[in-house]
């Protein structure tokens, strides 16, 4: 339980700005065959070769710090992207090795995919990651403790919180993560995304709309007192329009008083020093379907996480 959650001294509300570098890994990953698609893959290096550049650019021109989520396949792929994130003073998160899908995967294959891009993000740029976000934001009952194991601090793929909390990964292990959770509301694929055959919508709204949309919410954020995380593709936010309407976000979050704008790994180290008490997920089992006999475990109360 978490229902006193403080931001440092000074600050009344947080906000981080997060990109998640897929590049051509998310649609391999989907559809092996898409490899054969010369402009599909161009769509996709469009990414780390154009995107990542000039967002860089826009976040230096703001001073602000960002995190990029990067598979260990972009890594490898594009090591000159990942080091210049580095040297922007930028937080690098593991997001898989080629994007792999998570749902239903075992624990030994999931590990397997979670070091081989620990290994890629080691080699290409020599670094630890502290924070993770699964592919697609799908993680499995087993995943935190995978994380855990490996000296994780983080999560960001989880769905229900409006600021961090400590979480119990397993039952037994006793051991803990911090989780960050984030909202496909603040993700520029349900705005922009548009690729025949690959994209959901098929509607590229207009950034305008989109500004207007992502400013409510960290306004109610900032009101609330809560955790604004945006989750943006550099393939796709990293067109001119919609960086200038990202950089016109970065702006008015900025404004906003006592807000404080870093990554998630500051505000990770910060929810590690405030938060005591591991919050334990509810698991449900239903072993009869339709004659439907729902199992809880832990059983009801200690599952209500709110601010009052
Ligand atoms: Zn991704």
């Amino acid at each position: 339980m978490n229902n006193d959650f403080t931001w440092p001294q000074g600050h009344t509300a947080a906000a981080a700005f997060t990109f998640d570098v897929d590049a051509e890994s998310c649609v391999l990953a989907h559809d092996p065959t898409s490899a054969n698609r010369m402009s599909l893959m161009s769509h996709q290096s469009y990414g780390p070769r154009v995107g990542v550049p000039r967002i860089l650019r826009l976040l230096e021109r703001q001073g602000v710090h960002a995190t990029f989520f990067v598979p260990g396949f972009t890594a490898e792929c594009y090591p000159d992207t990942v080091r210049a994130i580095i040297d922007g003073g930028h937080e690098v998160g593991h997001h898989g090795y080629l994007h792999e899908p998570m749902k239903g995967l075992d624990a030994a294959t999931e590990a397997r995919y979670l070091d081989r891009g620990l290994d890629a993000l080691e080699e290409v740029a020599g670094i630890r990651p502290v924070g993770y976000r699964a592919p697609w934001w799908e993680m499995n009952w087993h995943t935190p403790e995978l994380l855990a194991e490996r000296g994780f601090v983080y999560d960001s793929s989880l769905l229900d919180g409006d600021e961090p909390y400590l979480m119990a990964t397993s039952p037994e292990s006793g051991r803990t993560l911090i989780e960050i959770p984030v909202d496909w509301a603040l993700d520029d694929w349900e705005q922009y995304a548009f690729y025949p055959g690959v994209t959901g919508s098929g509607v590229i709204e207009s950034p305008a709309k989109v500004l207007e949309m992502w400013t409510l919410e960290a306004e109610a954020q900032h009101a609330e007192g809560g955790c604004f995380v945006l989750t943006n593709h550099p393939f796709i936010s990293g067109r001119p329009s919609k960086a200038a309407a990202l950089e016109r976000l970065v702006e008015n979050v900025k404004a906003m008083d006592g807000m404080w704008v870093t990554t998630l790994g500051e505000i990770a180290a910060h929810a590690q020093r405030v938060c005591t008490e591991p919050f334990t997920h509810t698991r449900f089992e239903i072993p009869t379907f339709p004659d439907v006999q729902i199992r809880r475990t832990p059983p009801a109360r200690a599952t209500l996480r709110s601010k009052s």
